[in-house]
């Protein structure tokens, strides 16, 4: 009761102030979650290496899997359901000593859909495309459940394998983000991102009624590929990672960083080419990607102001626009 009122408080206040929208009464099946947020109600004792118990208010112990460490003070359990498991997360605090600074390499990072990363120091990061291989097999079980007569029991059970299917492709899409930035965080003390706004580059290409979009499916395939990456959750893992070992995460201005020179700084939607970067004015090729992410790091080592170019229109990283004749 106590963390649903503070939970209303906030989806409201969230609301007023315009970062949410308007709150909508919980779901059982979809919201099936808890918070107990007072250490004096509850107990989690561990078992054995793989077993533990925690006892929560009206309900007593109840046995768990025991995955990882709790290293400090437990000050609040949430209690979750995600596609029929329910799951226990235990928030707890300690003292951490300042980490010493770290004397690794600094590098920039490009995010794509084609390359997942590119790294300025030329390694390329295939992208896991989660999503994309289980769109079959979700498509199926869309289908499948849209058959199902509603309320029925079957119906319920179909329900279960849709969000088992998108639990696992969440799963998949988390471990491979938590593995690439560990891997990236060990070996560098900077690592230099470009600002995106997701939310921003997968608006619709619909239109309206009156002005309907143009290449509205290529769009919204793109959309997918976007959103199948994961970037925002790749940025939160990389900025804890790089805190926690004494390295630092920045983020420099994204415009035109896909149709810069990095050698020599010029701005030419002509030097692009799909994968190809071939410099207009001073003849530097690259692979394209590598070469954003060396301008994503420049504009870091030395900040200048974006560049604008006649009849260039500021786009999404990754994607190109055709400049106005
Ligand atoms: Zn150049």
């Amino acid at each position: 009761m106590q963390q649903a009122i503070k939970d209303l408080d906030r989806a409201y206040q969230n609301w007023w102030a315009g970062r949410a929208r308007a709150p909508s009464p919980r779901k059982r099946e979809l919201n099936d979650a808890m918070r107990f947020p007072d250490p004096a109600t509850f107990a989690v004792r561990r078992l054995s290496k793989n077993w533990g118990e925690v006892k929560l208010p009206k309900l007593g112990w109840v046995r768990l899997r025991w995955d990882r460490a709790i290293s400090g003070e437990v000050k609040n359990i949430t209690v979750s359901r995600r596609a029929g498991i329910w799951q226990v997360a235990a928030q707890y605090e300690r003292e951490i000593a300042d980490p010493e600074p770290l004397d690794l390499p600094v590098v920039g990072i490009d995010r794509g859909v084609t390359v997942f990363a590119a790294l300025s120091n030329g390694t390329m990061i295939e992208p896991a495309n989660c999503g994309k291989k289980a769109l079959r097999a979700l498509a199926r079980a869309h289908r499948t459940l849209a058959r199902k007569k509603r309320g029925s029991n079957n119906r319920r059970k179909q329900v279960q394998r849709v969000a088992r299917l998108h639990m696992r492709v969440s799963n998949a899409r988390r471990d491979f983000l938590h593995k690439t930035s560990t891997h990236i965080a060990k070996n560098h003390g900077v690592i230099v991102l470009e600002k995106l706004v997701v939310r921003n580059m997968v608006r619709s290409a619909a239109g309206t009624m009156d002005e309907p979009g143009k290449n509205v499916r290529a769009k919204s395939g793109l959309n997918r590929a976007i959103l199948d990456q994961g970037w925002g959750m790749f940025d939160r893992f990389l900025g804890y990672k790089l805190a926690e070992r004494g390295g630092l995460t920045a983020h420099v201005p994204a415009p035109n960083s896909s149709r810069e020179c990095s050698s020599c700084g010029l701005v030419d939607q002509r030097s692009r080419n799909g994968a190809r970067f071939l410099c207009v004015g001073c003849g530097h090729a690259e692979h394209a990607d590598t070469n954003a992410a060396k301008v994503v790091q420049r504009r870091w080592d030395t900040p200048l102001l974006p560049v604008e170019v006649p009849g260039c229109r500021a786009v999404e990283a990754g994607t190109r626009q055709r400049a106005a004749a």
